[in-house]
């Protein structure tokens, strides 16, 4: 099936968290006890849940951490 959604790059999201409240349909989770290759927290979008409204790109201010694509490969949960 194919989803359209956006994705978290794991490896560049530093965890900051202000994607949560941009999100209107409270699609975005912490990875629970895990670290990325930058040594901090990290967000995961649930894929079959996002609207695709762009909100958490617009609120995120790491550049490149959010993509308006589905790459679930970019995306540890
Ligand atoms: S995606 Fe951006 S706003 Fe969301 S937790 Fe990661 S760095 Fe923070
Ligand atoms: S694109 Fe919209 S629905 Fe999807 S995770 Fe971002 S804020 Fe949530």
């Amino acid at each position: 099936m194919e989803i359209n959604a956006f994705t978290i790059v794991s490896d560049v999201c530093e965890g900051i968290g202000d994607c949560f409240a941009a999100c209107p349909v409270d699609c975005i989770s912490w990875a629970q006890d895990k670290t990325n290759a930058k040594g901090t927290k990290y967000a995961y979008i649930r894929g079959d849940e996002c609207i695709s409204c762009g909100g958490c790109l617009s609120a995120c201010p790491i550049e490149g951490a959010i993509l308006d694509e589905w790459f679930p490969e970019l995306q540890k949960v």
